[in-house]
């Protein structure tokens, strides 16, 4: 790695940098029970969440977890807590109309109220703040594309927004290639390791069992209960709740075909002095570009790093190379970012779905959320709880417009997305054209 034109600092990890202030639990493996009233599989966001909510109703939970507990995305992420789908609030009321589309961005309220809340509830330290997010246009058309849909988003929602023009960039963005953009001042971010961490310690001083290194193997439906087979042994259960969303595995078929797993790649800065950083993000804030293949970038919440994230195409574990692909990207929108060296970079998998809506439902008598097209901070949060309250049937609190939706595949695909390097240069091509 040495070299006089080296991008890596001494401390350089292939590791998610979040991992440094919240280490994934090293801790000894408890027995696996032979029956719990519900077993989830997977112990992110969303199996967290979901298991808080059935302990806390008295049930028996057990959460079986691949690799450390929370070894996915939910470690690994940016950290935003937005309220962003993928269809615009405009498109949706062109295309479905003033109450659905006033109904599923009222939703989105919901999850991001849903994770503040159970911050301030559970007194979870993360760093949670309310501290506003900037969008940057890549095009003028983007730039008016925008202006139109916050006017749209203040006019029916009430949520407040401010434009700024390509002049005035730099009091949001040390960037010369945006064409202006919009702050958010209502959206947050948090320390997604740290958030996870306090998700664990409440579900399991709540009564859960969260067993790491613990991968399911298979799920056999017997009547009117389960039997979930693990590397280490078999629980039998009336309930079972999927939660790997990005990390689907071979053992739900069904549900493998249904999302499409997208890799994420971020780095995080050596040190930076406060006039750099100040000069990059002047206001702390959440940053993101408007193009489709995504860049996202923002101060670390409890250090003087800058953390930046993009690229979901590159097809690679290998750390050197992604630290090298996503310190390309920064120096392209940030060059004064060029002399700046890498101490972490990581990757992990989100998951798109073929409809682009986050799905929760119950199939072949399994319950499931997931499918948050990288927005599952606040949706896996919030979709874990519904998919609890689906299990405890209290229909009220259950209801969702994300519920219940017919979930597509396509029959070409198995679970394997080899297409996604095409989707990616098409992302490219369209990025490159401001559309
Ligand atoms: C780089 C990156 C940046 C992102 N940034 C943001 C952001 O800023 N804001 C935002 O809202 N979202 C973001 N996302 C998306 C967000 O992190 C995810 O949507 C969210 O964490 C999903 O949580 P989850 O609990 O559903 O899944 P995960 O946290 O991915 O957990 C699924 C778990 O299932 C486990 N598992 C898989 N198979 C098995 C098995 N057979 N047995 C047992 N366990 C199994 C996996 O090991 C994994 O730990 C980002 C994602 C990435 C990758």
């Amino acid at each position: 790695m040495a070299g006089s034109h080296d991008i890596f600092a001494d401390d350089f990890r292939f590791e998610p940098y979040w991992w440094t202030a919240a280490p994934r639990p090293e801790e000894d493996l408890g027995y696996v029970p032979d029956k719990a009233d519900a077993v989830v599989v997977g112990s992110g966001y969303t199996g967290l969440s979901a298991a808080l909510t059935l302990t806390r109703e008295g049930r028996h939970v057990v959460v079986f977890e691949a690799g450390p507990a929370g070894y996915g995305a939910s470690s690994r992420n940016a950290g935003f807590v937005g309220k962003s789908l993928k269809y615009s609030f405009g498109h949706l009321l062109e295309t479905k109309g003033e109450a659905y589309a006033v109904e599923v961005y009222r939703e989105m309220q919901d999850a991001f109220d849903c994770v503040t809340g159970l911050i301030e509830q559970e007194q979870i330290t993360c760093h949670y703040r309310q501290c506003g997010r900037y969008m940057a246009a890549n095009s003028p058309v983007h730039y008016e594309g925008m202006a139109r849909e916050y006017e749209l988003r203040r006019k029916y929602l009430g949520d407040e927004s401010e434009m700024v023009s390509k002049q005035d960039q730099h009091t949001a963005l040390g960037s010369d290639i945006y064409h202006g953009g919009a702050i958010l001042p209502g959206l947050g971010g948090l320390h997604p390791g740290l958030y996870h961490l306090g998700l664990l310690q409440r579900a399991r001083n709540a009564g859960a069992n969260v067993l790491g290194h613990t991968p399911v193997t298979k799920i056999v439906r017997d009547g009117s209960e389960f039997t979930v087979t693990t590397s280490r042994g078999a629980t039998r259960t009336r309930d079972v709740l999927i939660a790997t969303n990005g990390y689907t595995p071979k053992a739900t078929p069904w549900l493998r075909r249904r999302v499409i797993p997208f890799r994420g790649l971020m780095i995080a800065t050596e040190e930076l002095p406060k006039e750099k950083l100040d000069q990059i993000v002047p206001v702390d804030r959440t940053i993101h570009d408007f193009n489709n293949n995504l860049t996202y970038l923002r101060r670390a919440p409890d250090s003087s790093r800058l953390l930046f994230g993009g690229r979901t195409g590159l097809m690679s574990d290998d750390g050197e190379k992604i630290a090298r692909a996503i310190h390309g990207r920064m120096t392209k929108i940030l060059p004064d970012m060029e002399n700046v060296k890498v101490s972490r970079a990581w990757n992990g998998f989100g998951a798109g779905t073929f409809d682009l809506y986050p799905h929760v439902g119950t199939h072949d008598g399994m319950h499931y959320a997931l499918g948050y097209c990288f927005a599952g901070v606040p949706m896996g949060t919030y979709l874990g709880r519904k998919m609890a309250m689906r299990v405890l049937q209290k229909d009220r609190d259950a209801k969702t417009v994300f519920a219940d939706r017919p979930f597509p595949t396509k029959w070409w695909y198995g679970g394997t997305p080899w297409f996604t390097p095409a989707v990616v240069a098409r992302f490219n091509w369209l990025d490159a054209r401001g559309r």
